[in-house]
């Protein structure tokens, strides 16, 4: 509840017009049935057609005015839904942007884009309907009453005998339905990861002609949430037929003791009254406890975004020391784990200094892409410190670390756009010269050269319309674009036939030169020519030297080597 005032906060003035304006609309309504009730009892009673137009005139004027309210106030209400939404949906991307690995990895793609989607829009919708019937219902019920009293006590006082019926049947039905729903948001969930999963591995399942279990897997998390979905709507469909059903007999009841009570001064005009007004206080006790039966929803649904608001996230070190990069890197005794007890790096002594040219080779799980992002910042080590120049990471201001380093992630990351937009994301100011020239180096040159519109040439959703080694070489481009004192490269040339690797990494050589350079690899050739070549096993660090001391004195150097060189010592 708390969150959603914050959100309506910077709306007030919106919210105090759309109650003012809502409060006008419930008494006009209100007013409608005494006035048609006069137009019975003097007005036909007496034959005075003077009278029976200027009610009837006052009666369209109140009905016009009431018209005119409402649809004032619902577009109002219907702006502030979109802007709360809208607000809330900014608010959850800002912090997903400063979530840690930890945090992502706890929540799930899925959830977070459900979060922003379906519970985003399901609190904005429960939140209006609640509003609506806070501002309206108190107007109406009390005024519905009193004026139905003011008319005749016995017959009015039908409104309370039905009242704890509708009341308790709206409960008794919202108790069955929330579970339901619950149960819905849950499989909302589910259903968005297995989707979400099936459409990236599309071509595995059909390499393995596995769409029917697939499809089965799919359709089983759908036909529950279906399920709940048909089960909730149909336990709320009794609610109207049965809330008809309670007001007619009331009404019957109503016409029936009328009758019997003819003799005592009441006119049918106050009959006709009285009616009107139990069918609105009937209305509004309806939609008003159907709202609170609907608030544990929105707790649900507010618990849910919650959980995305209230995470913690990345620290910036914001406050941390500015210091711009020179390029000296050391990391002292660092270990690192993921959450479990194995140590995904431990114990990792390794100085590399500015200007130099490094290699970091091991096999598949050695630990490689955990020392860049340790190096990035991106986590901070369990044990140990990484500095640069002798500062901690912990202690800088971490836009600092981002800013002196250039890097090509494992896996690339490509965006929809156009080449030129992508390779962009390295430097915002840069000239398409400078971006021509870094595909250049990138060995992407050729390849642009033969698109249309060239680097204007549009790259699909996740660079679809691109091969692997053609993304690798785009996202080696965006790093060389951008001017930072240390790059690293993550097993960035992995796809890169060997002639294309040699072109390309010598053109870079000459562009970086002077610049500390990390290449992170698995092939021996990639690695050889570096100054000081850093050996990684089973998340340890178990030699460093340059290529000729490694292949004399290093065994697992030697054997790396041997099964790519087809087993020669040189
Ligand atoms: P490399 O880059 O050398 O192939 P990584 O640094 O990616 O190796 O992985 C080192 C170890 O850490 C592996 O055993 C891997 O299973 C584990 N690991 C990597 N990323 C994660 C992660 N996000 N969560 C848990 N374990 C991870
Ligand atoms: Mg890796």
């Amino acid at each position: 509840m708390k969150r959603i005032l914050k959100y309506l906060k910077p709306y007030r003035k919106k919210v105090v017009i759309a109650v003012l304006l809502v409060s006008v609309s419930s008494i006009c309504d209100l007013l409608l049935p005494t006035l048609m009730s006069s137009i019975l009892d003097n007005g036909v009673r007496g034959k005075d057609f003077g009278y029976i137009c200027l009610c009837c005139l006052a009666m369209l004027v109140t009905a016009g005015l009431s018209l005119a309210t409402v649809l004032w106030s619902n577009k109002l209400a219907a702006r502030l839904v979109a802007d709360v939404s809208c607000d809330m949906r900014a608010d959850i991307f800002r912090k997903v942007n400063t979530f840690t690995f930890e945090e992502f990895g706890k929540l799930g793609t899925a959830a977070l884009v459900t979060r922003a989607t379906h519970d985003v829009e399901t609190l904005s919708w429960i939140v209006s309907m609640l509003a609506s019937t806070v501002a309206t219902m108190p107007l109406l019920f009390i005024g519905g009453f009193v004026l139905a009293l003011l008319k005749d006590v016995v017959l009015s006082l039908i409104i309370l005998a039905f009242l704890p019926i509708i009341v308790i049947a709206v409960i008794l039905i919202g108790k069955k339905v929330l579970p339901l729903w619950e149960n819905s948001d849950l499989y909302i969930d589910k259903q968005n990861a297995i989707m979400r999963e099936r459409l990236r591995g599309i071509r595995v399942i059909r390499a393995f002609g596995s769409e029917a279990h697939e499809h089965e897997r799919i359709a089983e998390a759908t036909n529950v949430m279906a399920e709940s979905i048909i089960r909730g709507n149909t336990a709320m469909g009794i609610l109207t037929p049965m809330a008809m059903l309670l007001l007619n007999v009331a009404i019957v009841l109503i016409v029936y003791l009328s009758g019997l009570r003819f003799g005592s001064g009441l006119s049918a005009g106050d009959v006709f009254a009285i009616v009107q007004y139990v069918t609105m206080v009937m209305n509004g006790v309806i939609m008003a406890s159907f709202a609170i039966v609907m608030l544990p929803r929105a707790q649900v649904a507010s618990k849910r975004i919650g959980e995305v608001l209230d995470a913690k996230g990345m620290g910036q070190n914001e406050h941390g020391i500015e210091h711009t990069l020179e390029g000296n890197i050391r990391f002292e005794n660092v270990s690192f784990s993921y959450g479990g007890a194995n140590k995904a790096v431990s114990n990792i002594c390794l100085n590399i200094e500015k200007g130099q040219k490094v290699a970091i080779i091991g096999g598949t799980g050695s630990g490689k892409s955990t020392l860049v992002s340790l190096m990035l910042g991106f986590r901070m080590p369990t044990e140990g410190k990484v500095l640069y120049d002798g500062i901690a990471t912990t202690d800088l201001a971490m836009s600092c670390v981002r800013d002196g380093i250039s890097s090509v992630l494992q896996g690339s990351a490509i965006y929809t756009g156009t080449i030129a937009e992508n390779i962009r994301m390295g430097r915002p100011d840069a000239t398409d010269e400078e971006l021509y020239e870094a595909a250049r180096i990138a060995q992407l040159s050729d390849f642009v050269d033969t698109l249309d519109g060239k680097l204007e040439y549009e790259i699909t959703q996740a660079g679809k319309n691109l091969s692997g080694g053609q993304k690798q070489r785009l996202s080696i481009a965006r790093a060389i674009v951008k001017e930072a004192p240390i790059y690293i490269f993550d097993d960035s040339f992995s796809a890169l036939d060997f002639l294309t690797e040699k072109k390309l990494r010598s053109a870079l050589n000459e562009h970086i030169r002077g610049k500390t350079q990390i290449v992170i690899t698995q092939r021996i050739t990639s690695a050889m020519s570096a100054d000081c070549i850093f050996v990684m096993e089973k998340g340890e660090l178990i030699d460093a030297g340059k290529h000729d001391e490694l292949l004399e004195r290093c065994k697992v150097y030697r054997e790396i080597f041997a099964s790519q060189t087809g087993g020669g010592t040189k």
